[in-house]
């Protein structure tokens, strides 16, 4: 198997800013950050994408609540919730991710 730099993360092996951490997903800043805050949610158990992670509702929405308690705790306002999955999209990590941005006005249609 490829080295994954996400579960190398959550093992601790690779340093991150980590903001948040569970018996179910780890949140962290995204290296290149993309607005003001961009963390980067992840299940600590390695699923490469959102279709492999479709079987698992509890997972996805306990994410989701964490993504919503960390935008009140560090964003305020509003925010955006981005989950490329697949190489068109964008995805360029593939173990499964919420991007959360905020703290600056998003465009739309994204590009
Ligand atoms: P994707 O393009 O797959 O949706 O997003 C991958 C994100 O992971 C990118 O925004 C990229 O900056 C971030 N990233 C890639 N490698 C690392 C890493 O080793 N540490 C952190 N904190 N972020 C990373
Ligand atoms: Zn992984």
């Amino acid at each position: 198997m490829e080295p994954c730099p996400f579960c190398n993360i959550v093992a601790g092996e690779v340093p991150a800013r980590i903001v948040h951490r569970d018996e179910q997903c780890t949140a962290f800043w995204d290296i290149h950050p993309q607005a003001p805050v961009h963390l980067l949610i992840v299940p600590n158990r390695h699923l490469a994408d959102l279709n492999e992670a479709a079987a698992e509702p509890a997972l996805l929405g306990h994410m989701l609540g964490v993504a919503a308690q960390l935008a009140r705790r560090m964003i305020g306002g509003g925010y955006r919730l981005v989950i490329n999955t697949g190489r068109e999209a964008g995805q360029s990590v593939f173990h499964l991710h919420l991007h959360l941005l905020g703290g600056r006005r998003m465009g739309w249609p994204p590009g």
